[in-house]
């Protein structure tokens, strides 16, 4: 069809913006390689499925569709507040942690105000940054993790924001509790930090817990967790935070009224109390990053330490490897042109990816 064309003046920054591209979908490979049973790995998506508990409550609550969802999310926000012994007053639910992102954005940021976060890391923080018209202050990652004395060294009365992916997306790596506070206490009080901890449930460092502790002593910090991964949830859509009650109030402001949905709600409030499930998911996560991180180092890769339920390592021919791994209908994801990122799938999963890999360098017959 011939659409007369579109004259709407669009905002100076959207131009600028590079669109967030999500891992390949499972059908759109089946199709475009004319392969069946594709296993996607790429999304750092729940091997295991939703928490049947939250599918449970989700079926139960479907019925109730033509509602508004409770807009106040009473019973998610007292059963997180419990949990995590957190006033209510301070949390933050969100459509997703990524809605989180942007809504804590928006509270704090004016145009050239500046934004710290690594690079590489999660690649929503550019995209924030840019949509409020803030700009970038990137500190490159020291043994692909977090330099946070570089971050110390980097702020200016014009710090606005930092974003501290901790476990960071796409390497794994998480930083200790005592580097995050040396940062605090050379923050000015007045630069709001963003700890983004989509994947703490998978921890295992030691030295990382427990950050919520810090809200006490540091007004300017704010802690965001989510449902979708541990829990499974990644479809419904559910992050939750801790920050002080001023910031909590001003995103309540600015979201959406229903920005979370019913069926969103009752899921998380369930899943919250599925602890047998995420145990599961943490175990299985556990060995499955183990066996990832050895595979790849038996095939000359060297992955990053990960902490998360992901493993990255840098690969010199990750385009060729990339598309080599879809045509075995593998779909993982590529990070730029020199590395590549793995989620931890399920056992069958991650056999699979290692045997494709190892087929494509050549090695089937097992030799190193
Ligand atoms: N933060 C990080 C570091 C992530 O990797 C992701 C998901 N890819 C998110 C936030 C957003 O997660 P969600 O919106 O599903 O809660």
């Amino acid at each position: 069809m011939d659409m007369p064309e579109f004259k709407v003046p669009l905002r100076e920054q959207i131009a600028s913006i590079a669109p967030y591209v999500p891992g390949k979908p499972i059908e759109e490979v089946e199709r475009e390689y004319g392969i069946t049973g594709a296993s996607k790995i790429a999304s750092n998506e729940n091997p295991l499925g939703p928490s049947p508990k939250a599918l449970e409550a989700v079926r139960r609550a479907a019925s109730d569709l033509h509602r508004y969802p409770d807009g106040s999310a009473f019973r998610l926000r007292r059963a997180l507040a419990g949990k995590f012994g957190r006033p209510e007053e301070g949390i933050l639910l969100g459509n997703g942690s990524n809605e989180l992102l942007v809504l804590l954005a928006q509270c704090v940021l004016a145009p050239g105000d500046e934004v710290l976060f690594a690079q590489p890391s999660f690649v929503v923080y550019p995209l924030v940054t840019q949509l409020f018209q803030a700009k970038a202050v990137t500190l490159p990652l020291r043994d692909d993790a977090h330099d946070l004395q570089a971050f110390s060294r980097a702020l200016t009365p014009k710090s606005r924001l930092v974003f501290i992916c901790n476990p960071n997306n796409p390497t794994g790596t998480a930083v200790s509790l005592l580097g995050i506070e040396a940062l605090l206490k050379t923050c000015s009080p007045e630069t709001l930090v963003v700890l983004d901890e989509a994947y703490y449930e998978y921890v295992e460092l030691k030295t990382y817990f427990e950050s919520l502790d810090l809200l006490e002593r540091y007004p300017n910090l704010a802690v965001l967790r989510t449902f979708s991964k541990a829990y499974g949830l990644a479809g419904l859509r559910v992050g939750y935070g801790f920050a002080h009650p001023a910031l909590a109030a001003a995103v309540q402001k600015v979201r959406q009224p229903f920005n979370v949905n019913s069926l969103s709600l009752v899921g998380a409030e369930a899943a919250l109390g599925d602890g047998e499930f995420v145990a599961k998911a943490v175990a299985l996560n556990a060995r499955m990053r183990s066996r990832l991180q050895e595979g790849l180092r038996d095939l000359g890769f060297q992955p990053a330490p990960s902490q998360a339920n992901f493993v990255y390592f840098r690969d010199t021919q990750a385009p060729a490897h990339y598309e080599a791994l879809l045509r075995r209908g593998v779909i993982v994801r590529p990070m730029g042109t020199g590395a590549l990122r793995v989620t931890t799938g399920s056992e069958a999963e991650t056999e699979r990816f290692l045997i494709a890999l190892r087929e494509i360098l050549g090695r089937s017959n097992g030799e190193p």
